[in-house]
């Protein structure tokens, strides 16, 4: 049995290409069983994404909506190959949890697997970072030996996107069952990620667990699983940042 717990990777209106509120993705949220849910805008850099503001005023959000959890993060850009984050430290230090990932049209200029690869390990030195999101898009292909080796050894989780093996980034499923097997023989950690962009998603994990099952990755490596997962991971990564 590996119930889950939490989705942490839910767009809202915010995101300027998603259709939900914060109010119906915690409605959702309780509806289906979750104690807590993340809300993970992109950042400034998406075309149509948020203001830089919309980061600043987050306390505005209540901590609990409809009896779940709310925590308050970013799926940020990764908007150089030296690894740079679209939002500046003094805003990502004051989030619940900072996820980021290579995504096209946000100034990123990366051109191939090497330049892909040093980003996104770049990204995973910063201690701001909690998790890489989609690392499996064929998008932005990168080497899955080298990018699970710099996880293991930083401690940032590596996401298994929902949506990427059901809705969009088509034909990212053997990436990300390589990743997948590979974080299982290392004890690198993994995050499954609804990556709902409409309330009615938030939540949808299922596919992403079956792979993470099928690859062999132990309830103990796979946070939801366990709030206290998310809790351990989040404190060590704040006291990098420290
Ligand atoms: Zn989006
Ligand atoms: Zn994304």
């Amino acid at each position: 049995m590996f119930p889950c717990k939490f989705d942490l990777h839910n767009h809202t209106v915010a995101s300027g290409h998603a259709y939900s509120t914060i109010e119906e993705i915690a409605a959702r949220a309780g509806k289906i069983g979750l104690e807590l849910v993340g809300i993970s805008d992109h950042g400034p850099s998406m075309p149509g994404g948020p203001h830089l503001y919309h980061f600043g005023n987050r306390l505005a959000v209540p901590k609990l909506i409809e009896g779940v959890e709310i925590l308050f993060g970013v799926e940020a850009n990764i908007i150089s190959t030296c690894g740079q984050l679209d939002l500046p430290p003094s805003i990502l230090g004051s989030l619940d949890f900072v996820a980021a990932g290579l995504h096209p049209a946000t100034g990123y200029e990366g051109e191939n697997k090497a330049d892909n690869t040093k980003a996104l390990i770049c990204a995973m030195e910063n201690p701001d970072l909690d998790f890489i999101v989609h690392p499996g898009n064929p998008r932005f292909p990168m080497d899955v030996e080298a990018v699970v080796q710099a996880a293991v050894r930083t401690g940032v989780a590596l996401e298994l996107n929902n949506s990427s093996l059901t809705i969009c980034r088509r034909g990212s499923e053997g990436t990300c069952f390589e990743l997948a097997k590979r974080m299982a023989q290392l004890g690198g950690k993994v995050i499954l990620g609804s990556d709902s962009h409409a309330s009615c998603n938030v939540g949808n994990l299922d596919a992403a667990l079956d792979l993470a099952k099928r690859a062999g990755l132990r309830a103990e490596q796979i946070l939801n699983t366990s709030r206290e997962l998310l809790e351990q991971h989040l404190a060590a990564r704040r006291r990098l940042k420290a």
